[in-house]
């Protein structure tokens, strides 16, 4: 299926194919402080429509994954995985005709994943 979506302001918007069976929810201090929603989708199957230069990019301890947010209205959009960096996790909240209370969410346990010691962990 073909979805799009927009970051608030509008900034910036993307399109990608995927069939969505379920969301994610993660518990690492990121994603819970972001109260993050996402959809699992391919990296070659993801692009950004526009905007591109308004995103912003945010690494946190092992700089490893790259999380994507938009620099006018400060949502955030996509990021590429540390656990697989041919995936994305895209802000269900941000796909436009998305009903997100129609899909399972399925938790992911990124609180226990390793940090990198003399890192802020926060
Ligand atoms: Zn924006």
């Amino acid at each position: 299926m073909h979805y799009t979506g927009t970051c608030h302001c509008g900034a910036v918007a993307f399109a990608f194919e995927a069939e969505l069976n379920e969301l994610v929810r993660c518990d690492c201090s990121l994603c819970a402080k972001r109260n993050a929603l996402m959809a699992t989708v391919p990296k070659d199957r993801f692009r950004i429509a526009r905007g591109e230069q308004a995103l912003r990019l945010y690494r946190w301890n092992s700089g490893v994954a790259l999380h994507y947010f938009c620099g006018t209205c400060g949502i955030y959009v996509c990021h590429q995985r540390r656990s697989n960096p041919a995936l994305l996790s895209v802000n269900a909240c941000c796909i436009g005709g998305l009903d997100a209370e129609s899909l399972p969410v399925r938790r992911v346990d990124g609180r226990s994943m390793s940090t990198v010691a003399g890192q802020t962990k926060l």
